[in-house]
Order: C-alpha cells, then sequence, then structure tokens
C-alpha cells in the first residue's frame, strides 16, 4: 500500500527524522491561511499523487499553468494561484502513464535553500531477506538513469537484522555521500532514524530523493516516497487509516473486497486462476502465444460461486478484455463445482467476448461435461496450451 509524501513525511516525523514543516492543502481557499502559517519567504507548492516525477511532470489543462507538479512561491499570491491552478487538474509524469492523476490533494512546505541533493533509499532485498540501503549523490534525478548510466555512483549495502542498525553502516552512507564532521554525525543519526521507521512500520520501501543539505547545513528529507507490505497492515491501523483509495485502480479495490488477488494489466485477456503459480503460468503463456493478459487474478484455493462471479465482473468491466481464459485445478474444489460457478457466473453477468475454459483436477470429466453442455458460447479446452491457443485465436478473430 501507498501513501501521500505528506503523510510519509508525518511518518518520519515520528521517529525524529529531519524534514520541513508543511501543511496540507485540499481546497485552494485555504492556500492563504497554509502559507501564512508556514510565514515564507519561499514556499513549496506540491501536488500529492502516488506517483514519482512530479517536479517535471506537466499538466493536461492548459489553465494549470507549465510550471510542473512541484513549484516554488516567493509570495502568499503565487501560492494561491499555483494551487488554484493545480488542485483537479491531471498531472502527467514519468510514473503516472499517459492518462495522468489527477491533483486532489497539495502540500504547502516551508521552502528549503537546497546546497546539495543526495538520493537514499531503504528496500528490502529478496536475495538476502535484509533491508537494504541504497545511496548515491547523484540526488533529484531518475535512480534507474543513475544506475545505467553511472552505476559506481551508487552505493547499496544491506543490514544483518541479527546485529540491527549500528553506527558503521552510518558511516558508510556519510562517506558515499562525501560528508565530514557535523554533516556525517547528522547522516549516521538520521540512517538510525529511518532504518527504525523502517522496521516499526513494516515498510515495503522508503524513498528519499532528495536528501538535501541545506544552505543552512542542515540534513532534511525534501521528498518521501513510502510504501507498505500489505500483509502487515493488520498490525497498523493507523497506517490503513491512510490510505486513499481514489489513487488506486477502482477494479483492484472491488476485488479486495471479495478477498480476490488482483493486479489490472494493460494487455487483452482478462485470466481468472486460483494459485499464485498457476496464475504467473498463465500469463506467461498467453505472452508466448503472441497476446497479453489484462489482470492477473487468483482466486483462491476454496474459490466460491459468489467469489468467482465477483472476479467475472471484475474481469468483463473492463473496456480492454477481448477475451476470457479461465484455468482452474480443482484439488480443494472439485470441477464439477467450479464449472457450475463457471456457468452461474456467466449467466448472470453475461458474456460479450470468447471464453475458454480449461479444467483440471478431481471431477474433470463431469466438469467438461457441464461446460460443454450449458449452451453458451464457451470452449472447453483440455490443457494450458491448447488453452492458451484457444483463446489467442479466438481474440485474434482466427
Ligand atoms: P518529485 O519530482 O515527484 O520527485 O518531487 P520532489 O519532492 O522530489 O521535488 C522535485 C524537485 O523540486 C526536487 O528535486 C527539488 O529540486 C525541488 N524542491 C523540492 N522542495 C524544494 C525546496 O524546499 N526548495 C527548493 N529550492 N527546491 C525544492
Ligand atoms: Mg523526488
Amino acid at each position: 500500500m501507498n501513501i501521500h509524501e505528506y503523510q510519509a513525511k508525518a511518518v518520519l516525523k515520528e521517529f525524529g527524522v529531519p524534514i520541513s514543516r508543511g501543511v496540507p492543502i485540499l481546497k485552494a481557499s485555504d492556500a492563504e491561511a497554509a502559507a501564512k502559517e508556514l510565514g515564507g519567504p519561499l514556499w513549496v507548492v506540491k501536488s500529492q499523487i502516488h506517483a514519482g516525477g512530479r517536479g517535471k511532470g506537466k499538466f493536461k489543462e492548459a489553465s494549470a499553468g507549465d510550471k510542473g507538479g512541484v513549484r516554488l512561491a516567493k509570495s502568499i499570491d503565487e501560492v494561491k494561484e499555483f494551487a488554484k491552478q493545480m488542485l483537479g487538474a491531471t498531472l502527467v509524469t514519468i510514473q503516472t502513464g499517459a492518462a495522468g492523476k489527477q491533483v486532489n490533494r497539495l502540500y504547502l512546505e516551508d521552502g528549503s535553500d537546497i546546497e546539495k541533493e543526495f538520493y537514499l533509499s531503504l528496500l528490502v532485498d529478496r536475495e538476502t531477506s535484509w533491508v537494504s540501503f541504497v545511496v548515491s549523490t547523484e540526488g533529484g534525478m531518475d535512480i534507474e538513469k543513475v544506475a545505467h548510466d553511472t552505476p559506481e555512483k551508487i552505493v547499496t549495502f544491506s543490514v544483518d537484522p541479527a546485529t540491527g542498525i549500528m553506527a558503521h553502516h552510518g558511516r558508510t552512507v556519510a562517506q558515499a555521500l562525501g560528508l565530514k564532521g557535523n554533516l556525517a554525525k547528522q547522516a549516521e543519526k538520521l540512517v538510525a532514524q529511518l532504518y527504525t521507521a523502517f522496521l516499526a512500520k513494516d515498510m515495503e520501501m522508503l524513498e528519499i530523493n532528495p536528501l538535501i543539505i541545506s544552505k543552512q547545513g542542515e540534513l532534511k528529507c525534501l521528498d518521501a516516497k513510502m510504501s507498505f507490505d500489505s500483509n502487515s497492515l493488520y498490525r497498523h491501523p493507523e497506517i490503513v487509516a491512510l490510505r486513499d483509495t481514489t489513487e488506486e485502480d477502482a477494479k483492484e479495490i472491488e476485488a479486495s473486497k471479495y478477498d480476490l488477488a488482483y493486479i489490472a494489466l494493460d494487455g487483452t485477456i482478462g485470466c481468472m486462476v486460483n494459485g499464485a503459480g498457476l496464475a504467473m503460468a498463465t500469463l506467461d503463456i498467453i505472452k508466448l502465444y503472441g497476446e497479453s493478459p489484462a489482470n492477473f487474478l487468483d482466486v483462491g484455493g476454496g474459490a466460491s460461486e459468489e467469489k468467482v462471479t465477483a472476479a467475472f465482473k471484475i474481469i468483463t468491466a473492463d473496456p480492454n478484455v477481448k477475451g476470457i481464459l479461465v484455468n482452474i485445478f480443482g484439488g480443494i474444489m472439485k470441477c464439477d463445482v467450479i464449472a457450475r460457478g463457471v456457468i452461474a457466473a456467466v449467466k448472470a453477468v453475461g458474456l460479450q467476448v470468447p471464453l475458454v475454459v480449461r479444467l483440471e483436477g478431481t471431477n474433470v470429466e463431469e466438469g467438461k461435461k457441464i461446460i460443454n453442455e450449458s449452451g453458451l458460447n464457451v470452449l472447453s479446452a483440455n490443457d494450458l496450451d491448447d488453452a492458451a491457443q484457444k483463446i489467442v485465436n479466438a481474440v485474434k478473430g482466427k
């Protein structure tokens, strides 16, 4: 789960991490009071969307101006003007896709005088299962580009959970950033605070880009991108409360109501599968035969008729779906039960596109019989290869 920058900064503040003072703004009419509260003389008006690259982003509406999604304001009037322009407008960045994202919240910050910008992030390294730091002197830039063009400018290390964060980790970061004396001390303290916050809140990723040295000689987190491990949210109601569902895919939200593991993708073949491994294999084989999946969907081991129907509704509501592939292994569930569920779902939801069903497992013959005798326009497949080819051909109109 992702949260907004201003929320992430509030979380960091609890752990003593240095950030700028700021006020979230939901209505343009609140901008003036917020600007007065912060006092100036420099303010930063920041679009709050769950995507990075805001500074270099462009608004779709001409009325929003061409100064990007993060703007420096030198007067209260300018703050007011920017707030009015940006709220409600659609920001397109390298991370939003062409459709962009509507800016419904702004964060007004006390502007910093920047001496230097760095990059620092923490994430769970899946190879070592440890928390890793990624540090670079190349701040404020796209880190993927730095990794590609000048990999020597990136320093990474992992923290052994048995010892936890130690002074030498802080020194490594200070050295990587070329910090000495008091600034090195600030870096060591910051590294420990960030690690503590990361563990305490079960984060998946924390990216500070840029981390800055101000002209006043202070290390500060100027941007914060934070995501959490969904499996741990049950023990963080305070984080769940920060969820902004307007930032999430409507189909994914609907799926989560039925406890379906659903991820929207950009292809044309809707998939309904049980088990994450089988679902991954299904996506792969669709690709192998030259089409792309419209989603990942794991209906789980004991998918009920209600779940199957909900899954069908979600898949068919996607206008990009040109065909549906149901690939179910009847282990705990029996194939005849699944077949009845699929038929009931098709009857309830209606079917405008070709549907291929591949069943395997307990009572498979009975399941296939139910599909074949349903009188509906459903193709039954014998194995995964056959199923993938049938749906790809159907979508291609062969
Ligand atoms: P992003 O573009 O979505 O990554 O948003 P950031 O929060 O990183 O802001 C983009 C850029 O705006 C930063 O890299 C800074 O160069 C600049 N910026 C942000 N806050 C301040 C500030 O307080 N003072 C100054 N001078 N620049 C800022
Ligand atoms: Mg940034």
